[in-house]
């Protein structure tokens, strides 16, 4: 059993540009590309920049937890 634990109100870490720790804004665009700041068991939505913006990083990171993680996870969140 996983347990995820986040102070703030929602996943992203980073990338939840809604938290004061973030230090992101959702426009920014990532210095990385799609192909190498994803997961190797789950892809970019189609259609995602080269280079993501902030906010389709969150939304990528909602995605898998949804996907990958909550099915697996109990999470501070929920409870
Ligand atoms: C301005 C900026 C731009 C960046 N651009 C890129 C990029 O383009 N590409 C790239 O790959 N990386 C980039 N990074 C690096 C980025 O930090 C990583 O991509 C990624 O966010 C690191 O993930 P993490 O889970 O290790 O840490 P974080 O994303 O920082 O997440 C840590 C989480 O832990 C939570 N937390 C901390 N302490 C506690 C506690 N005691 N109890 C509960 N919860 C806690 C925080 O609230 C936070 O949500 C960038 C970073 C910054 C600051």
């Amino acid at each position: 059993m996983t347990v995820i634990f986040e102070q703030s109100g929602d996943i992203g870490g980073r990338w939840n540009s809604d938290t004061a720790h973030s230090v992101v804004w959702p426009e920014l665009r990532a210095n990385t590309s799609r192909t190498t700041t994803q997961f190797s068991n789950l892809n970019h939505a189609t259609g995602t920049l080269t280079c993501p913006r902030a906010a389709g990083v969150k939304a990528y990171l909602k995605r898998y937890v949804d996907v990958q993680l909550r099915p697996r996870a109990r999470s501070i969140l929920e409870s």
